[in-house]
């Protein structure tokens, strides 16, 4: 069994954006600028957020941190994505999901411009990835496409069964999974909670990749031997044994199935430092396409 190392490959990653950004800098272009907005104070959201300014900073991004208390309205936080899709110095940003209850966020991420939807969640870039046109590709499934690209696992011809059929994961990855180009070629089939006989298809997978946000759901006897195994999942639960209180667990029952896997990503430290990275790649992407 290999280890999909997320962290690592997101660090060589990040590295080689380090030096782009200070080729950048000596040759007087424009630096990187991602904006993270987050509305409210999701303990999870914070977290994340507070991570993706930290890392823009490891390769010389610059950063900026928009903080929206939770009674923002609608058309207040409308207000705010106008402002940033008109403000020069922000190639691409980013507007932290879940939102409040009471915000549409359909709306909002249909009022971010398209060249700065950094999360590839507008309808024109997911439209755009599922025409193989060049757009932005959303961040988990681009960190994903690229932890099979760096270690050159094979995927034409091979069954990708992908369960979960979210906006942001599922549905984008089963698209990428069956383009006509690498990594994709696969016959894909995609999975969700209305699906019968779940373990009979995830047994017949080459490559399993889980995006259902539950814990432990992917046990021994729903994979094959030499099965190549990327769990998404991120899923809190408490434990004695850490500081903060929870630990994260994947969507995959680590200590069973990884016996049974040719590859394996851990959570944490697999699917995760990928993301933050594409999201990375995704603004240096932003950048070069409003400035050069
Ligand atoms: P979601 O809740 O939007 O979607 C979950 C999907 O799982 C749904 O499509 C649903 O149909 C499917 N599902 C639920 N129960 C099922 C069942 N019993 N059988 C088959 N399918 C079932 O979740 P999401 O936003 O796609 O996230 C999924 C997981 O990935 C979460 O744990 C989330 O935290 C994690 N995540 C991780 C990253 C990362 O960077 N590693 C990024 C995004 C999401």
């Amino acid at each position: 069994m290999i280890l999909l190392d997320g962290k690592k490959t997101a660090e060589q990653i990040q590295g080689e954006i380090a030096q782009v950004v200070q080729q950048r800098k000596s040759s007087g272009k424009k630096i990187p600028h991602l904006a993270a907005v987050l509305v409210g104070d999701n303990p999870a959201s914070k977290t994340y957020v507070t991570s993706k300014v930290k890392t823009c900073e490891k390769v010389g991004f610059n950063s900026s941190l928009v903080q929206l208390a939770s009674d923002i309205t609608q058309s207040e936080l409308i207000d705010q994505v106008i402002r940033l899709n008109s403000n020069p110095d922000i190639d691409g940003y980013i507007v932290q999901l879940p939102l409040p209850k009471h915000i549409s966020e359909r709306k909002i991420i249909e009022a971010i411009h398209p060249s700065k939807d950094v999360d590839g969640f507008h309808p024109v870039n997911v439209g755009k990835m599922a025409l193989n046109l060049p757009g932005f590709i959303s961040a988990t499934p681009f960190g994903i496409l690229q932890l099979i690209k760096r270690y050159k696992i094979p995927t034409e011809g091979k069954h990708c069964v992908v369960i979960g059929r979210s906006n942001i994961v599922g549905s984008p990855m089963s698209i990428l999974m069956a383009r006509n180009e690498y990594p994709g070629n696969c016959t894909v089939t995609l999975c969700h909670s209305r699906s019968k006989n779940l373990p009979e298809i995830t047994r017949s997978a080459d490559i399993l990749i889980a995006a259902i946000g539950k814990t432990d759901f992917v046990t021994a006897d729903m994979v094959k031997e030499g099965v190549v195994v990327i769990d998404v999942g991120i899923n809190r639960v408490s434990s004695t044994e850490t500081k903060s209180g929870y630990k994260l667990k994947g969507d995959v029952k680590f200590d069973e199935v990884s016996g049974k896997c040719a590859y394996i990503t851990p959570v944490p430290g697999g699917v995760g430092p990928m993301t933050i990275t594409a999201l990375l790649q995704n603004t240096l992407l932003a950048t070069e396409q409003l400035h050069d």
